[in-house]
């Protein structure tokens, strides 16, 4: 018989904050690094500060198309003479003097004398000889050498992941290579007598498996090696072995499915024999049952059946972990104030993420649930782009008042 959420004392649940800093206390960063090409290395994280081989920019240079002048000349002197041209890559190596210019384009050097840039729109051209119809401050549209960021500077830090951002920065400073930390290797499975494979007709009282492959989706867009144990039945002697292989390959084993207290439950009782749990209810809605412990060369997290129970534990439990175990800086989730546009029923006891869409009005973020709420609806899922996060004695709201949000991240929209 399985507990029913409803009759669940809130007092034997551990508040979610509470599980979160317990399950990171628990968990010690990977170090294991590796080289990789700049092709290779997006959304993996740094195993070292990058300090900058160069100044940024480089070099004095056009911020502008128009003409390199000296900004002084101007007070005295109406017409510049043209002297010659300083293109991107072909810059003028002269010098300029008293009463002369030069063509300049942007990103070109700027030649020896010159100190500023009048922008071509400016500027009255008469053969060989220009007329600028403004004033000219010095140093304007120039950028200037390592005005950016100067030789030895850390430009990135260990621990930040690389997206497209940090790549251009990494290309621009000349870089062929970077050491980042290797990925982690997870082992997942799904438990459940039910579950069958997608091809496979649905036999009486069968399900799809789904938990298992929105894990790994999840997985490979952190980069992570994903070691696939497929479905294990409500076996405990089969779960035993699974756990025992996963616990040998892999830095982390995550299985969803068995963790609450029915009769074909058997994950917990499997963890308890060959390991440590640290918890396994959470006051969290969807997805109280969730259990965290440790194994003797692997942590686990035994996420809840239900589809939607399964992504959002995930989400709040399973990736601050994964971050810290590959070396991510941690980051709490960016909460927003939005105004609900529906009734939303709550009872005190649990933290709750319903899904929602939010849109933004005349600069006011306007949220509302997707409709029902059941933890195996997964289309409640698919329909939303955050989440409305009521806190445990959080009770009904109606239309109109405010709610935190949490926009969902870019594994779950992607
Ligand atoms: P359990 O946590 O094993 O009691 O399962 C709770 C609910 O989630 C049941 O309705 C299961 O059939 C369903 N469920 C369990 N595992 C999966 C899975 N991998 N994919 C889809 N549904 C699942
Ligand atoms: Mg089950």
């Amino acid at each position: 018989m399985s507990v029913c959420d409803v009759t669940t004392p809130s007092n034997s649940m551990m508040a979610l904050d509470k599980a979160k800093s317990m399950m990171l206390d628990k968990v010690t960063p990977l170090t294991t690094q590796e080289l990789v090409s700049l092709q290779e290395c997006w959304g993996r994280v740094l195993a070292d500060d990058i300090r900058s081989p160069l100044n940024m920019p480089p070099f004095d240079n056009s911020a502008m198309d128009g003409y390199g002048v000296i900004a002084s000349d101007l007070d005295e002197i109406e017409q510049l003479t043209v002297v010659g041209s300083s293109f991107a890559g072909a810059p003028y190596n002269g010098i300029v003097n008293k009463g002369e210019c030069i063509r300049i384009m942007t990103g070109a050097k700027m030649p020896k004398g010159c100190d500023s840039v009048v922008m071509q729109e400016l500027v009255t051209v008469c053969e060989q000889r220009i007329t600028i119809n403004t004033k000219v401050n010095v140093g304007q549209c120039v950028r200037h050498c390592g005005e950016e960021f100067s030789v030895g500077e850390i430009v990135l830090a260990k621990g930040d992941v690389m997206s497209a951002r940090h790549i251009a920065l990494i290309a621009a400073l000349g870089l062929e290579s970077v050491l980042v930390i290797s990925p982690l290797k997870v082992a997942i499975f799904s438990t459940g007598d039910e579950l069958v494979a997608q091809g496979t007709p649905l036999k009486e009282g069968q399900i799809y498996d789904s938990n298992r492959f929105s894990i790994i989706a999840q997985l490979q867009a952190m980069n992570m090696t994903v070691i696939d144990f497929g479905v294990i039945p409500d076996n405990p002697k089969q779960l035993k072995e699974a756990f025992e292989q996963a616990n040998q390959q892999a830095d982390v084993i995550i299985s969803s499915g068995g963790v609450s207290v029915g009769d074909a439950d058997y994950t917990k009782d499997v963890l308890e024999e060959l390991g440590q749990i640290d918890f396994w209810k959470v006051a969290i809605k969807p997805g109280k049952p969730i259990a965290f412990g440790q194994l003797t060369d692997s942590l686990f997290f035994g996420l809840p059946g239900n589809p939607v129970s399964a992504m959002v534990t995930f989400d709040q439990i399973v990736k601050p972990a994964l971050h810290k175990l590959r070396g991510e800086g941690q980051s709490k989730a960016l909460r927003l104030s939005a105004i609900v546009t529906n009734d939303i029923q709550k009872s005190a006891g649990r933290e709750e993420f319903q899904r929602a869409i939010v849109t933004s009005e005349g600069g006011e973020l306007m949220v509302s649930t997707t409709g029902a709420q059941g933890s195996g609806m997964i289309s409640s899922m698919c329909k939303a782009n955050c989440f409305i996060v009521l806190s445990r004695e959080q009770q009904s709201l109606v239309s109109g008042d405010n709610v935190s949000i949490e926009l969902f991240d870019s594994n779950l929209v992607g």
